[in-house]
């Protein structure tokens, strides 16, 4: 089971949560490529289902 990938810029308050490895590598780029941020990609477990807002 794959976990879930956390991506968050540290410049400003662009994040997101990805199912994939490779969609979150690919938001990164493109958020770094577009503004030039450091964006950074953590990969979290959440084997519950998801009760996000
Ligand atoms: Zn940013």
């Amino acid at each position: 089971m794959e976990g879930v990938h956390h991506v968050v810029c540290h410049k400003c308050p662009f994040e997101g949560l990805y199912g994939s490895a490779t969609h979150a590598s690919v938001e990164r780029t493109a958020h770094e490529q577009a503004y030039d941020h450091r964006v950074s990609s953590l990969e979290i477990n959440r084997p519950e289902p998801s009760a996000e807002v």
